[in-house]
Order: structure tokens, then sequence, then C-alpha cells
């Protein structure tokens, strides 16, 4: 009697051990930034990324409601998900994207779904959810993936790109940021019908931060991650109103303006233009570099554009290095004589 029961005993263990690994095949979570209704740039990336794990794919849209989320339920569909979540708390009405909010309402989902991967794009959003998302489900964050070798297996660059590191993850759950220009936007097609599903976040808001305000630079030219033409510029510049000479261009071109830190910091340019390891990764078609010396931490945001341009009156200046086309010559003189050349 007594091995009988024990013999029922390991039968339910075993039989349950195989629902929880069914449970966890078929489940990556991607997570979408809520603050546009709009797809927001780089999640189109992190989809091709989540493809390449091979499993189907469901997203999380942190919301107050469904009905908050509908217009980016909406544009997800074309993207054919198996399954859409919202994880939902009434306080993100008040407080959108305030990541202390959103990170258990995550890892919840990412229970609920028994997901084996929870992906999101490089950005300033996911960079701040993310790793709390990983503390709470005890497994560690892989940071800016910019390769899928297996589906345990990643591959990231570190020191500021100078190195790559293969990584393996035994964590259950990888919980992983994507860098947006290492992998290809994925196409949406026709909108399909996945299912909506609603999962309550059972954890009460904190009140360890609020939204207070956000100040939004507006532009109508394309956001520097999507830009295919980036005219960036450095400390060479000397002042804001020097900037003109590079949207001129820029505009020729059908492309954005972009900075180094040192013009940013002196006032040049806005942060949001900061190209570099504590700015913007870009990866434009063309980039010109236009009185930047190209520092180690600047390259780490554009060495992987297609064509590098560089104006430096320096020839030694070690941006030359990276630089498909290399101008030796005072930027003031080159850049209006191309605008007016295009
Ligand atoms: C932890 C850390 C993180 C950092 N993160 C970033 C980052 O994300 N992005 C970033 O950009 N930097 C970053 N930096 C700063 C970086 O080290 C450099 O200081 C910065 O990139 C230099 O900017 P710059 O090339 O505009 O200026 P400079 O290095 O001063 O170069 C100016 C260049 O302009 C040229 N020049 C001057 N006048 C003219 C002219 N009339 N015509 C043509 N050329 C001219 C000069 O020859 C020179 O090469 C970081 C630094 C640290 C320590």
């Amino acid at each position: 009697m007594f091995a009988a029961t024990r013999s029922v005993s390991a039968a339910a263990k075993l039989a349950q051990a195989a629902r929880l690994a069914s449970a966890r095949f078929n489940s990556t979570l991607v997570l979408v930034d809520p603050s546009t209704g709009a797809l927001p740039a780089g999640t189109l990336n992190a989809v091709s990324a989540a493809t390449q794990l091979g499993h189907p794919i469901t997203f999380v849209v942190p919301a107050a409601s469904q009905a908050a989320a509908q217009p980016l339920i909406d544009n997800l569909q074309p993207l054919a998900p198996a399954k859409i979540l919202v994880a939902a708390n009434d306080a993100l009405a008040a407080h959108p994207t305030t990541p202390e909010l959103i990170a258990p309402l995550v890892a919840d989902a990412a229970k609920a779904a028994g997901a084996t991967h929870v992906v999101g794009t490089t950005s300033a959003f996911a960079k701040d959810v993310l790793p709390r998302v990983a503390a709470l489900l005890d497994v560690q964050a892989v940071s800016d993936v910019t390769g899928v070798v297996d589906k345990d297996t990643f591959t990231r660059p570190i020191y500021a790109g100078n190195a790559i590191a293969t990584v393996k993850s035994k964590d259950a759950i990888k919980v992983l940021t994507v860098r947006p220009t290492a992998f290809a936007p994925a196409a949406p097609g026709s909108p399909a019908g996945a299912p909506v599903e609603v999962v309550a976040g059972a954890t009460a808001p904190g009140a360890a931060s609020e939204f207070v305000k956000e100040e939004l630079v507006k532009s109508d030219r394309p956001t520097l991650d999507a830009a295919k033409v980036v005219i960036a510029g450095g400390r060479a510049l000397k002042s804001a109103d020097n900037f003109k000479i590079l949207y001129d261009l820029a505009d020729k071109l059908g492309g954005t303006v972009g900075a180094s830190r040192a013009a940013v910091d002196a006032g040049y340019a806005d942060n949001s233009l900061q190209i570099g390891q504590t700015g913007k990764v870009v990866a434009p078609q063309l980039y010109i570099g236009c009185g930047i010396s190209g520092a180690i931490q600047h390259l780490a945001g554009m060495k992987d554009s297609k064509v590098i341009v560089a104006i430096n009156k320096d020839a030694e200046a070690p941006i030359f290095q990276v630089a498909d086309y290399g101008l030796e010559a005072d930027l003031f003189e080159a850049v209006p004589e191309m605008t007016n050349k295009l």
C-alpha cells in the first residue's frame, strides 16, 4: 500500500514536471514600450531576434487597461503573435512607463505565460524595466545582445564594443535586451486575430517613484535610431547655432543630426542626440562625422554604420581609422560646400 502510494505520487510529480516543461516550451515574451500607441522604434528588431529563438511570440503590453492598450494591440496584430498579454494596473494611467510599477507586472506575466525568454529592445524603457524583471525572477539579465547563437547562448559587445563576449545562460528564464541595429526589422503582414489576455497585476503599486512630467524634443526629421543618414557634430562646432550647417546638409540628404558627448556637454546639442557608449547606438547607411575626433566611446555608437565619412582638420584624428572616406578640411568650409553641391 505504502509502495503504491509512493509510486502514484512519483507519477504525479512526473506529470507535473512534464506539464511545467511543456508550459515553458512555447514561450518568448516580447516587452512593448506602451508610451505611444504607435509601434516603438526597435520593437520590430526585437521581434526578429525573438523569432530566432524558435518559439511563437507573445507580446506583453503594460497598460492601465485593455482599452488603454487597444491602439497598440491593433498595431501589434500584423506581426502575427501567438498571443497579446496586457499586463494591467490602474496606476499606469497616471504613471506610464514607471519601471517600479511595470517590472512586477512583467515578471508576473512571464510566470503566467511560462516564458522561457523575455526580450526587449535596447531602449531607455527596456533598460529600465528588464533588469528589474530579471531580479524579481531571480535570474541574470543579458544586455544589448547582438547575436542569437542558440536559445541559451548570445553574443554581446563589451568594453565599448572592442570585444564580443559569447555568453551562455543557465537560467530557466532568459531576460534579454537586444541591440536593434544588430537585427533587421520584422516585416508586419496583414492583421491577424491573436487572442488578447489581461494579466491583472497582483502587485500593489508602491510609492517608491512617480511620473512627474516629460519633455520631448520635437522634430520633423527621422529619429536618430531610424535615420538612414546621420550627420554628427562634435566639439569643433563651437556653438548650438553652428549646428545649423549640419541640419542644412541633413535636410538635403533626408537624414538627421547627432552629436558627440563633448558637443552635448557644451550645450551645443540636446542630450537625446548623443551618439556613443552612453548615448544612442546607430548604424545608418551613411554617417558623416564633422569635427569629431573619434574617441573610443563615440565609436562604440557608430562604427557599425555602413559608410563612414569623416571631416576633420587634424589628419591624425582617430576617426580617420574607421572612416571609409576621410576629408582633411575645415568643416565650416567643407559642410556648406557639400550642401551646395547636392
Ligand atoms: C565613461 C565615458 C563615456 C563616454 N560616452 C561618450 C558617448 O556616448 N559619446 C561620445 O561622443 N563621447 C563619449 N565620451 C567622451 C569621449 O571620450 C570624448 O571626449 C568625446 O567623444 C569627444 O568629442 P569630440 O570628438 O566632439 O571632441 P574632441 O575630442 O575635442 O574633438 C574635436 C575634433 O574636432 C576637430 N576640429 C576642430 N576644429 C575643426 C574644424 N573647424 N573643422 C574640422 N575639424 C575640426 C579636431 O581636430 C578634433 O579632432 C565618454 C567618455 C567617458 C569617459
